[in-house]
């Protein structure tokens, strides 16, 4: 790229070249001028502008890999929560400024532009958003990485609240078009679903199977490009949409029946219809297991065409691919790689198996029972015939080997089947995930431990080797250089840029964490921040909040075990408190929710009702004026996201101790100055280890007190009885005062499942939590120590890059070359 750069650091020629490619997309891409053109015409051509230039650096990369046949790692997701494209494009770049200044000089604001773009939101939460940071961290680190998912015509839906309670609307999010995606009509193909097996014997009388008889589907790629933080790759993101094939039911349409020929065609096109919104549990739908086939099978046929061009045969395929499965979800890969391998390239059954285990990796995302898959078997015999074979041949040889190592342990045969035979009969996915992988890893230490020390432990036991930890990382590129920009230059100011590929280099700001010109900075852009997303609240729900009260916030899906309901019964706590003595000495917060609910989950929905009710009431008590302010943002999103982490002066991580896989919610807090309230969590664990105990607020019960009280029996009603606050909680809320003309008994479900099951222990935590909130307040009063606390957990917070994790995945499980343009 020619340089002219000016003393500003302004290159001069991209500006020029940015001004001209937006005028000629405006008028040849999209035939449009400048009384025409609407804001989204305007953000489309900057995106298109963007895009040419991202597909230069796109074709050179995948060339280079081509060429130097690189080994490919390919992380399969049912779920990419990408958000939006074209800030993180033009940070990648290095052309933020530039765009910046292009479109000021054609009489444009760039913030108004960036923010007609909608988000990809193909996932639910952070389970899908750790993908695209992980294709963020690929690409920076130049690794030939690509994500394959589905290509949702509907993402996650968007949230109302309608007099406080959820409405889902959903996600069009394709309606206006989507820059960024380029089609790849030459690399459709065919998925097979149902059908029949028959057996014939070849030549060399060997069986041989054939799957006949099917109903099929085309799958169409759709190509996003992943740049790379300034280092010119661009790696490709493929995500498959469902069609239906060109042929029409010609026995319907010969006898006459031409709209029941096209209505078949029509439904055959469902099933990348829509995202199933549920976070941590499952919906147990076929037309979701058609969507784990649908990708699945697609994204293999894609790896072995690719590799292929190559190869003649597949002795070099695990030197040459990794298949990462993200969760459960595509674990069918398994099966559909053996099917690939033996029914259509003719290995051997032994030869292939040996291929899967070392190509396959496998990352468990949770403990939660529920969100365990299991596919009943009668539902796969139907749907994927010869697959169900496979799973059995799979689990035959499986429970051989487990007989051999532990003659006699009948019980453990029965636990380790691949085959759940204890009532209607299921295929364990997390199983056959597991038997399928040379590698099987949890998320952080804490999460790795427990699922060797439970829902492993057989496994464990068998082939620990296998078994390894990966903490989950974020991208701080997005997380902190795009979404912060008054912080990073203050950072960069003060210790280079070299944070922004090397996250531990945050290290040098400890030596101004005592330094008070810098504090002043430091909460100067807090506030600016804060100031920003007052704005924004206000929009959004009408309520106008104190910018020098304490943004306390608790912002990821809504679900019962992250505990947003003790967040709640804390707040109406310390209203309590306040109603009781008006005049106390009281530090003012602002209590900032964002959660969307799956559809289905009622508590959770309740829980959104009840926060919301508090809300009025407490917003609107002159008793408690400035003091307290309750907002429920709607609609929590990646978008919405990047502004909240760098105006929270409080990160609530307050789930159940054993019960979050590792959260990345708590790192983006953390990476923007936020101090920490959590339980010993998930990777609050190493947050803590990381920024040091005295600069992190940790409550609560620990994983083996949890243990032990459920063990001993849990009776949440003996704290209601003995703690008097609790008391007055509860109290309050069963009376109906947060009930607002609606039935008193409103939240009555909520107040029963409190005092009489309470499964993921409010009760039992509530007054450590409560008490660990007091110490919050007490330390947020002394300005001074709060800011030295939060330059400390920025400096110490670098483990948590996603570069970090990447690095490890690839030393450990994919032994790909990095850096490959350089
Ligand atoms: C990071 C993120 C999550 C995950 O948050 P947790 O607190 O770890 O559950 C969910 N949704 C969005 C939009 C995110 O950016």
């Amino acid at each position: 790229m020619p340089k002219k750069t000016t003393s500003t650091g302004l290159n001069r020629e991209l500006v020029e070249q940015i001004k001209e490619g937006f005028l000629r997309h405006r008028h040849y891409s999209l035939a449009k001028d400048e009384y025409t053109a609407t804001d989204y015409d305007n953000f489309l051509s900057l995106a298109y502008t963007v895009r040419d230039m991202l597909f230069d650096r796109w074709i050179k990369t995948q060339q280079t890999y081509y060429n130097k046949d690189v080994k490919r790692v390919y992380y399969l997701s049912l779920e990419f929560l990408m958000g939006r494209t074209l800030g993180n494009a033009l940070v990648n770049l290095g052309i933020e400024k530039e765009a910046e200044v292009a479109m000021k000089e054609l009489g444009l604001d760039i913030a108004v532009l960036r923010e007609e773009e909608k988000d990809a939101g193909l996932g639910n939460g952070g389970l899908g958003r750790l993908a695209a940071c992980f294709l963020d961290s690929m690409a920076t680190l130049g690794m030939a990485g690509y994500g394959y998912g589905i290509r949702y015509d509907y993402g996650i839906f968007n949230q109302k609240f309608v007099n406080g309670y959820q409405v889902e609307e959903p996600d069009d999010w394709l309606k206006l078009g989507y820059p960024w995606e380029v089609e790849r009509c030459e690399f459709q193909l065919r998925v097979r679903f149902y059908g029949n097996v028959r057996v014939e014997r070849d030549a060399n009388g060997y069986e041989r199977y054939i799957w006949e008889k099917t109903q099929d589907v085309l799958a169409i790629p759709f190509d996003v490009p992943i740049p790379g933080y300034k280092n010119d790759v661009v790696n490709t993101l493929r995500l498959w949409t469902s069609r239906a094939t060109n042929e029409f039911d010609f026995h319907d349409f010969n006898a006459g029946n031409y709209i029941d020929a096209v209505e078949e065609k029509n439904l055959s096109e469902n099933i990348s219809k829509v995202l199933y919104p549920n976070d941590n549990s499952v919906a147990g739908k076929i037309l979701r297991l058609k969507q784990q086939y649908l990708f699945v099978a697609a994204s293999l046929w894609d790896i072995l065409r690719r590799y292929k061009k190559h190869h003649k045969d597949f002795k070099d395929f695990p030197k040459k691919v990794a298949i990462q499965l993200n969760d459960t979800h595509p674990a069918i890969a398994v099966a559909e790689l053996m099917r690939l391998l033996v029914d259509e390239e003719g290995l051997v059954w032994e030869e292939a198996w040996k291929i899967t285990q070392q190509v396959f990796g496998y990352t468990n995302h949770t403990l939660m029972p529920e969100a365990l898959e299991k596919w009943p078997v009668a539902m796969m015999e139907e749907l994927l015939p010869r697959h169900m074979q496979i799973i059995y041949k799979i689990n035959a040889d499986f429970l051989a080997e487990v007989s051999r190592r532990f003659p006699g342990d009948v019980d453990r045969l029965r636990r380790m089947s691949l085959i759940d035979e204890s009532g209607e009969r299921y295929v364990r996915m997390a199983w056959l995930a597991t038997v399928g992988s040379h590698s099987i890893n949890g998320v952080a230490a804490l999460h790795t431990e427990l699922l060797k020390k439970e829902l492993f432990h057989d496994f464990y036991e068998m082939f620990p080797e296998r078994f390894n930890n990966k903490t989950n990382g974020i991208t701080p590129r997005r997380w902190l250089l795009k979404s912060n920009p008054k912080l990073s230059t203050l950072i960069t100011e003060n210790i280079g840029d070299e944070w922004t590929i090397d996250l531990f280099k945050l290290r040098g700001l400890e030596k101004f964490a005592e330094d008070k010109a810098f504090h002043k900075k430091w909460q100067d852009i807090k506030r600016e921040n804060k100031v920003k997303l007052a704005e924004i609240i206000a929009r959004e729900t009408g309520v106008q909040v104190n910018v020098d009260s304490m943004f306390d916030v608790q912002v990821k899906r809504l679900h019962e075990y992250k505990r947003q309901l003790l967040n709640a019964l804390h707040i109406i706590h310390l209203y309590n408190q306040l109603k009781e003595n008006p005049s106390m000495n009281f530090v003012p917060r602002t209590f900032i929710f964002g959660a969307k609910a799956a559809p289905g989950y009622f508590m959770a929905k309740m829980i959104i009702k009840l926060i919301n009710n508090i809300a009025k009431v407490i917003n609107s008590d002159p008793v408690v004026g400035d003091k307290m302010k309750v907002v429920f943002l709607p609609n929590y999103r990646v978008s919405l996201a990047e502004k909240i982490f760098p105006a929270s002066d409080l990160s609530e991580q307050i789930s159940t101790a054993g019960t979050e896989a590792s959260g990345t919610g708590n790192m983006k807090f953390a990476l923007n100055g936020a101090l920490t309230i959590g339980t010993l969590d998930g990777a609050n664990v190493e947050i803590a280890e990381e920024v040091g105990m005295e600069n992190i607020f940790i409550f609560g019960l620990k994983v083996d007190e949890v243990e032990a009280l459920k063990k001993q029996g849990y009776h949440p009603y003996h704290y209601y009885e003995t703690n008097p606050n609790i008391r007055k909680v509860i109290d309050l809320i069963a009376s109906g005062y947060f009930s607002q003309g609606e039935d008193p008994n409103l939240f009555k479900p909520i107040v029963d499942n409190l005092l009489y099951s309470d499964p993921y222990l409010c009760l039992a935590d509530f007054q450590l939590y409560a008490d660990c909130q007091k110490k919050v307040s007490e330390a947020y009063l002394d300005t001074f120590a709060w800011t030295k606390k939060s330059i400390l957990n920025v400096a110490r917070i670098g483990k948590f890059s996603s570069d970090r994790t990447i690095i490890e995945y690839n030393k450990d499980i994919w032994k790909a070359e990095d850096h490959i343009l350089k």
